[in-house]
């Protein structure tokens, strides 16, 4: 079955004038990171902020264009796609933002904010369009009866439900929702992230979800992407990552993650040193500035990102095969 986004070893360089001199450098935002996302899976990009996962966003929705590597979309090259080339896709692959207040229009009632993309995408009157705002804003738990308000009389929840409403509008395949409850209190965040579950089952979603939040993405992710300086470290299904991480950021990421059964409490690992940065990442292992288990070989050589077992591939030399052989 052809997944229903694939990437391949996708890179996006920023130019960025560095030093005294100005001598011109690139900032590798995102350097080379493969993955597929099945129709119906959600699938989170975690790490710490800068990391590269909302640039991965952008170009996967294409909203950037990859510097080198692929981005495929229902079997079709996409990477280069021109802006007319573009619009039927985009209709297809809608983004959810972390405030959606600074994306709705503070001057547009909320039946045309979220109608928009329907303004923009078909051919419907606007009768036709305020009926289906009327639907779509029921359809995430708000009341019709709001349609004529504007978005700044609503909540933090309330406006993400309008984002959702929003995106949801043109019926698209996926949905990118890049930290949309991050800017929610964690009441809030919970009620939002079961309506994202809701609605994929209802309407077949595929999501593709960012958080820096391991905690936040446990219960809707199927499987998880661990970033670290713009590469990819760790891919595992939820439950494999959760009790089985095997690379040490993320190990790292987990131990902060509060159990509710303080007798499985993990020890907490606390990382030494800042985040590099990502115009002169370090050599080798992109985390052995701060890894505690960093090793000789690891100052000199990056490490493969490997399947290491069906369905879990890390980039460690810890799981080389001569390591693993010394292990047995
Ligand atoms: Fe740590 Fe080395 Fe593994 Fe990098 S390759 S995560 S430095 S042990
Ligand atoms: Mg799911």
């Amino acid at each position: 079955e052809t997944p229903l986004i694939e990437v391949k070893d996708l890179r996006k360089y920023f130019a960025v004038k560095k030093g005294f001199l100005g001598t011109a450098k690139s900032l590798r935002a995102v350097d080379g990171i493969s993955f597929a996302i099945r129709q119906g899976e959600t699938f989170s990009l975690v790490g710490e902020s800068g990391c590269g996962k909302s640039t991965t966003g952008r170009l996967v929705t294409r909203l950037l264009e990859p510097s080198e590597g692929e981005v495929w979309f229902k079997g079709q090259n996409i990477s280069h796609s021109t802006n007319n080339q573009m619009r039927p896709i985009r209709r297809d692959m809608q983004m959810v933002f972390q405030d959606p207040y600074a994306s709705l229009n503070p001057r547009m009632k909320v039946k045309d904010l979220v109608a928009e993309p329907l303004l923009i995408h078909t051919k419907l009157s606007p009768k036709e369009r305020d009926q289906a705002a009327y639907r779509l804003l029921e359809t995430v738990g708000l009341s019709s009866l709001h349609a004529e308000r504007f978005a700044h009389e609503f909540s933090g929840g309330q406006r993400q439900r309008i984002g959702i409403a929003r995106a949801l509008s043109v019926r698209p395949s996926l949905i990118v929702a890049d930290e949309p409850v991050s800017a929610l209190d964690v009441s809030i965040q919970s009620q939002v992230l079961n309506l994202l579950q809701d609605l994929q089952e209802e309407f077949g979603l595929t999501y593709l979800f960012i958080s820096h939040d391991l905690s936040v993405v446990e219960h809707i992710s199927d499987r998880i992407g661990v970033m670290y300086l713009g590469t990819l470290v760790e891919t595992a299904d939820k439950d494999t990552l959760y009790d089985k991480p095997l690379h040490p950021y993320t190990q790292a990421l987990l131990s902060s993650v509060p159990v509710p059964d303080p007798s499985l409490k993990r020890e907490r690992i606390i990382l030494k040193g800042d985040l590099p940065s990502p115009v002169d990442p370090p050599t080798g292992c992109r985390f052995h500035t701060r890894c505690p288990s960093c090793m000789e070989i690891c100052r000199r050589n990056v490490p493969a990102f490997r399947e290491v077992e069906p369905g879990h591939e890390v980039a460690c030399h810890l799981y080389d095969e001569e390591m693993l052989k010394l292990e047995r």
